[in-house]
């Protein structure tokens, strides 16, 4: 990994109308790098740590405040992981502070909280990948220790920081859409039983006050060609995306 400096920062790209990164239109900065290896990731492209835009805040910050007018919503922190680079995350946002911008950062909260609490500290809102309800699949398919996402959670629980929840739903991954004989559950409650790890995660997030919203994102192919332009195997080219009869009974054991 690069040795990185306060001001200056690794990234893939920005998006300056984003709409789907936090609330409002938003100026999306995808920091380059990233630790974990998401069987879904959408930016296979921005995982390496040697590769990658190099930006000082100041230049970042001097386009942020180009589109500022159209970027109702703020900024958000994206990636990649953002908090790879956390000198930088914290300097990036302690400058669009200067100008009031909110600023949430997009994470898997799977990076020690001792090396990124500064960042918690200064950001206005934290967009939670769970990666896994299942402590060993977040660990072995996706490269995260979830015990860190879990002890972020509680940190903003801590300081009452805002927290939206993000959950991709991926069928055979992190929701079971058949049971252990490959048939379909015919009703609700034959989801819920092989459902238990989303069940425990749903009453875990309850205790949560600083919880303002937990999504559930259909998962999709839509990276699949970025993995084989890069020559990489895309392990999920034979999982289709869920039903929305999958979704629908995922909502609702979030209470949704
Ligand atoms: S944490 Fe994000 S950037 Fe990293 S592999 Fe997963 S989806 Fe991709």
């Amino acid at each position: 990994m690069r040795e990185f400096e306060l001001s200056i920062g690794y990234i893939h790209s920005v998006e300056k109308f984003g709409t789907v990164d936090g609330p409002g239109i938003r100026y999306v900065v995808f920091f380059q790098g990233c630790p974990f290896h998401c069987p879904y990731c959408h930016n296979p492209d921005a995982l390496s740590f040697s590769k990658g835009k190099r930006v000082t805040v100041d230049e970042l910050t001097d386009d942020i405040l180009r589109y500022r007018k159209y970027t109702s919503g703020g900024v958000t922190l994206s990636g990649g992981e953002p908090l790879a680079q956390s000198d930088f995350a914290l300097a990036l946002i302690q400058a669009c502070h200067q100008h009031d911008i909110h600023c949430a950062v997009d994470t898997s909260g799977g990076i020690k909280l001792d090396q990124i609490r500064a960042v918690i500290d200064e950001a206005d809102l934290i967009l939670l990948d769970i990666k896994s309800f299942d402590e060993n699949v977040a660990l072995e398919r996706f490269g995260v220790d979830t015990q860190n996402t879990w002890k972020l959670l509680d940190y903003c629980e801590d300081i009452k920081k805002p927290v939206h929840i993000r959950h991709v739903i991926v069928p055979g991954l992190t929701v079971q859409s058949m049971n252990s004989d490959g048939v379909v559950p015919k009703d609700y409650e034959e989801f819920r039983k092989i459902n238990s790890n989303m069940i425990e995660g749903a009453e875990r997030f309850r205790k949560y006050n600083c919880i303002a919203k937990v999504e559930l994102l259909p998962f999709h192919k839509m990276g699949e060609y970025k993995w084989e332009e890069l020559g990489l195997h895309y392990d999920l080219a034979a999982v289709e995306e869920p039903s929305e009869q999958v979704l629908r009974w995922s909502r609702t054991i979030m209470g949704q």
